[in-house]
């Protein structure tokens, strides 16, 4: 096992298989061996293998790890920003020292290729440093109100946090909340997908070599009906910081309704459109529109949350583009080369079942096929899907209504501007959009009017950790990145002084 190096790998392999452990209180706990606790197995996507199990943390064990974090809250809140600051570098140092280590099983646990699993280690590190050095160079608003009144901002941290993940990016997304939670001093319960659990593991002994102090950061594994449901419905839990799919997130919604004061920011789904102009097909421009287009729907086999997944294509150039996309897609997109498998059996079917409807309404699949279907429990050779580019899938189609959240693509053509933005924003999602055009003033005409809280022009996946993140309509609550996290983990207080 790629594993030694972090921790002491004996003390977690039983029958064979590693079992991970919750992190509480500073402390792995035996939860995972005992036989009164539920397991659940998780599967490695290239070879469908147990990889490791995990345990399904009980309403009980989720109170002990709230009751940590609150215990931890008092004297976290209290660290000077320069002692928070340092223990955040050494944990990003730290996981600097391990990339390698994170790189593979984050590969291994959600299919994603190596390369994709090496840059989302990368965006981890920088998450930690990034809020360990926001915090000694925020400022608040202070004010003369009138010259009879200065006023100041105040704020405290919020308490302690559920933080909660998806499958698709695990260690990149777990601590784009961790960092900024515990930097803005509120302590924490997270909780990890229970598809892809592992890079949480390794993390939380990152936690304990950086010396974080014991409950700052509990970690705990499990489902989200009972795991899950627990942490986000606990009184004792003052915010939760969500990323998951967009009737998680309505869940969550309602589990927490009565709890006014709860912070909630929900990071939720996408179905996002990529809009390409004519003017983008010019000879000096072509390559760029077409990798754009093309990276943007399969970049980690469409299993990001920004994936443009539905692309309109003026008619003028829709023949040219077809043909060069197409190509550029068979050439750069390889299955087990630059195109890794999906991240479970279930995600598998669930993609099966699209390109299944797709096939019985008659659309063309210019790329891929339906995949065969596959059964539980077999050594099948893991979970594979070619990158599918289907045109003629009519717009009420939920192949184009729903988000798949895998390697397909639907293309569809449109006249001219007007029918562009309506069709872009014909969608309950409103999470990114991307924007292919020459024209200065087009960029801003059309990317103020797409319902998306991101538009790229001319590029993709483009961040800066300070803009803020986050998505309209169905897309999200909230914001997150820079002092926009600095709102959801701090309370504030305006301040009246006479003078
Ligand atoms: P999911 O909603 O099924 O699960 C996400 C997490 O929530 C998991 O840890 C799960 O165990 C937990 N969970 C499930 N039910 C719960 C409940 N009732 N209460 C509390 N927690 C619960 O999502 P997924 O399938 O893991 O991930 C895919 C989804 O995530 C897609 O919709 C994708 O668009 C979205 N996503 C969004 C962003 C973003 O930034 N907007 C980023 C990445 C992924």
């Amino acid at each position: 096992w790629p594993y030694n190096t972090l921790l002491e790998a004996d003390e977690f392999i039983n029958d064979n298989v590693i079992s991970l452990s919750n992190f509480i209180g500073g402390q792995f706990t035996n939860d995972s061996f005992s036989n009164s606790v539920k397991q659940l197995d998780s599967f490695e996507p290239a070879t469908g293998r147990l990889l490791y199990t995990l345990p399904c943390t009980s309403p009980a064990q989720v109170d002990a790890a709230i009751g940590f974090a609150r215990a931890a809250f008092p004297s976290w809140s209290k660290t000077s920003r320069a002692e928070r600051s340092a223990i955040l570098q050494k944990i990003s140092q730290l996981i600097r020292e391990n990339r390698e280590l994170f790189a593979v099983w984050e590969s291994m646990d959600q299919g994603k290729t190596l390369k994709r699993a090496r840059i989302e280690v990368d965006r981890a590190i920088s998450n930690f440093s990034y809020f360990s050095t926001f915090i000694l160079h925020e400022q608040t608003a202070a004010r003369m109100v009138d010259g009879v009144a200065l006023t100041y901002e105040h704020r405290s941290p919020a308490g302690v946090f559920a933080l909660i993940s998806p499958w698709n990016m695990p260690l990149y997304l777990l601590t784009w909340k961790i960092a900024p939670c515990i930097a803005f001093g509120c302590t924490a319960v997270a909780k990890p997908s229970e598809v892809t659990s592992m890079s949480a593991f390794l993390l939380a002994g990152i936690f304990q070599k950086a010396g974080l102090p014991k409950g700052v950061v509990n970690v705990i594994f499990g489902d989200g009906a009972i795991t899950g449901h627990s942490l986000v419905s606990s009184p004792l839990i003052d915010g939760v910081s969500f990323t998951g799919g967009t009737e998680t997130g309505i869940a969550i919604r309602r589990a927490t309704a009565h709890q006014i004061s709860k912070h909630l920011s929900l990071e939720l789904g996408g179905k996002n459109p990529t809009l390409v102009f004519a003017d983008s097909m010019s000879p000096s421009t072509r390559e760029r529109t077409i990798r754009i287009a093309a990276t943007a729907a399969f970049e980690n086999q469409g299993e990001i949350c920004l994936c443009g997944s539905r692309i309109y294509v003026q008619r003028s150039v829709y023949d040219e583009f077809m043909s060069e996309y197409t190509k550029y897609v068979a050439e750069n997109y390889v299955v087990g080369d630059t195109v890794g498998a999906v991240a479970s059996l279930q995600h598998y079917n669930k993609i099966r079942r699209y390109l299944l409807i797709a096939e019985a309404e008659k659309a063309t699949f210019h790329l891929g096929q339906v995949p065969p279907s596959l059964l539980e429990g077999r050594d099948y050779g893991g979970y594979w899907i070619q990158p599918t580019v289907l045109t003629g899938v009519h717009k009420t189609s939920s192949v184009q209504i729903d988000e798949i959240f895998g390697p397909v693509v639907t293309i569809t053509p449109f006249e001219d501007e007007d029918e562009a933005i309506r069709l872009a924003n014909d969608s309950q999602y409103g999470l990114a959009a991307v924007l292919l055009t020459t024209d200065g003033a087009r960029m801003r005409r059309v990317g103020e009017q797409l319902q998306a809280g991101l538009v790229w022009i001319n590029c993709w996946l483009v961040r800066e950790l300070g803009t803020p993140f986050g998505g309209m309509k169905n897309s999200g609550t909230g914001r997150e990145g820079g002092e926009h996290s600095r709102d959801v983990f701090t309370v504030v207080r305006t301040l009246h002084l006479p003078s």
